[in-house]
C-alpha cells in the first residue's frame, strides 16, 4: 500500500477526496498531508444542499490535525467554491473540519477533552497553540450544545453570585436544583441578571411562570428581580447567608470590644467557628476567657442559637423558635446583634420558607465545586465570556456532541 493510500484510509477520506502527497520535515517536527479532489468532481451547495454543482474556483486552506507521533500534523487542501443557481458563489463544506476553523474536527475534539481536565493555559502550552484559538473552539461547542439544551421542566432555581477577576466583576449563576446543573451565567449581580435569566429560560423551552421556588441571598436586587421576572416563585433565603449576617454581627461586637480588652486579641477566628470545630488551642483560649463578662461571648451564644433554628422539626416550631430568638437578640443591648436581628425580621418569611422548600445554595455543593474548578481552569481567561463558557462546560451538564 502506498503511503498516500494508507493516510487516506487513516483519515477516513471518501471520494472525491484523496490524499495526493505527504511531506515530513523532521527538523521542523512537522508532517504535512496534501488533500485533493478528483478532477471534474461535483459538490453539494453548503447552503441549500443542491447537488452536482461544479467547482467554480478553489481556495487553499490548512488545518491543524492530531499529532503524528510527536510531530505536528497539518492537512492542506484546495477547497472548491461552487456556483449555485440559487445561492451564488459558496465555499463547499469539507468532511474533516468546520467552516472557518483552522483545526480539524478530531483536533477540536481532543482540545475539548483536554480543557475539561486541565487549565486552558496548560492545554495551549502542550498543543503549542495560542489560548485565544482554543477559547474560540470552546465557544463553538458550548454555544452549540447550549442551543440544544432544554429547560422545559425546570421549577426550582438557586441563584448565586461569584466574583470574577479578583473581585472587580461578578457573574450571577442560575442553577437548576433538581438536575444540579448551571442553566445560565451572566455578568453583574443586579436585578437585570434575573430578567436576562427569564429570557434565556424562555428561549430554552422553559417558563418563568413555572418557577415555584428560588433560593437567593438577601440582596435587594435579587429580591426585586425575582418579584418582577419569576412571579410565581416563593423565595427561600439561603441559610448560609442568613447565618453569615448574624456571624458578621458577632465579629463587629468583637472588634469594638477588643479596643479595651487585650484578652480578645487574636481570637477573631475562634468566634467565627462552631464549638465542635474549634482547634485544641482555640478551645483552650475559649476556656481561659472570662466569657460571662464578655459581650463577644454573649453575641457568640446568640449566633449559635440562631443556627439552632435550622434544627427545628417543622415550620410552626421554627416560627416560635425564631420569635423567642428575636426577643433575646433585640434585648441583648449589642447594637450589631440588634441590627442583624432586625434584618432577619425583615426577611422572616423567606427564612422560614426553608422549612417547606428545604433548598439552599449549599445543596448545590457539587455544582459549586465545579464552578470553583471552572475558575481555576479558566485562570488567565481574558474575558467574562471565557469564564462563562468554562462554567457551562464543567457545570452545565451539556451534550457536546463531539466528533468521534
Ligand atoms: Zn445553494
Amino acid at each position: 500500500m502506498r503511503d498516500t493510500a494508507l493516510l487516506q484510509l487513516a483519515l477516513g477520506l471518501a471520494p472525491p477526496w484523496t490524499v495526493s502527497r505527504s511531506d515530513f520535515d523532521a527538523q521542523a517536527h512537522r508532517f504535512d498531508i496534501q488533500i485533493d479532489f478528483a478532477p471534474g468532481s461535483r459538490f453539494a451547495c453548503p447552503v441549500c444542499g443542491a447537488a452536482d454543482c461544479p467547482a467554480y474556483d478553489t481556495e487553499r486552506k490548512t488545518w491543524r490535525h492530531l499529532n503524528f507521533f510527536q510531530h505536528q500534523a497539518y492537512l492542506t487542501a484546495r477547497v472548491p467554491r461552487i456556483s449555485c443557481d440559487t445561492c451564488g458563489i459558496k465555499t463547499v463544506s469539507v468532511p474533516w473540519a468546520r467552516p472557518d476553523s483552522g483545526f480539524t474536527l478530531l483536533f477540536e475534539a481532543l482540545v475539548m477533552t483536554m480543557v475539561s481536565a486541565m487549565p486552558v493555559a496548560a492545554v495551549a502550552r502542550i498543543v503549542g497553540e495560542h489560548d485565544t484559538r482554543l477559547w474560540r473552539v470552546m465557544h463553538h461547542y458550548v454555544d452549540q450544545a447550549r442551543a440544544h439544551t432544554t429547560a422545559a421542566d425546570v421549577t426550582r432555581i438557586a441563584i448565586d453570585e461569584t466574583a470574577a477577576r479578583r473581585g472587580h466583576n461578578y457573574i450571577t449563576l442560575f442553577a437548576d436544583i433538581d438536575q444540579a446543573r448551571v442553566l445560565f451565567a451572566t455578568e453583574g449581580r443586579d436585578a437585570n441578571t434575573i430578567t436576562a435569566f427569564a429570557d434565556d429560560l424562555a428561549t430554552h423551552g422553559g417558563d418563568p411562570e413555572a418557577i415555584e421556588d428560588v433560593c437567593i441571598d438577601m440582596s435587594p436586587a435579587f429580591i426585586k428581580g425575582v418579584a418582577e421576572n419569576l412571579p410565581n416563585a416563593a423565595i427561600t433565603f439561603d441559610k448560609f447567608h442568613a447565618v453569615k449576617i448574624v456571624n458578621d454581627a458577632v465579629d463587629q461586637v468583637r472588634r469594638a470590644e477588643q479596643k479595651g480588652q487585650h484578652l480578645l486579641r487574636g481570637t477573631r477566628y475562634l468566634w467565627l467557628r462552631n464549638p465542635a470545630n474549634l482547634s485544641d488551642r482555640q478551645r483552650a483560649t475559649l476556656d481561659s476567657l472570662p466569657t460571662r463578662h464578655l459581650k463577644t461571648a454573649r453575641a457568640y451564644q446568640i449566633r449559635l442559637a440562631f443556627q439552632d433554628l435550622y434544627q427545628q422539626v417543622g415550620p410552626e416550631q421554627a416560627t416560635s423558635f425564631l420569635k423567642r430568638w428575636y426577643f433575646w437578640a433585640t434585648h441583648s443591648r449589642l447594637e450589631p446583634v440588634i441590627d442583624a436581628a432586625r434584618t432577619i425580621k425583615r426577611h422572616w418569611d423567606g427564612i422560614l420558607r426553608w422549612f417547606n422548600s428545604k433548598i439552599a445554595n449549599g445543596l448545590m455543593e457539587g455544582v459549586n465545586s465545579l464552578i470553583q474548578a471552572a475558575k481555576a481552569k479558566a485562570r488567565g481567561y481574558r474575558s467574562i465570556r471565557n469564564l462563562k463558557t468554562m462554567v457551562y462546560l464543567l457545570a452545565g451538564k451539556l451534550d457536546l456532541r463531539l466528533p468521534a
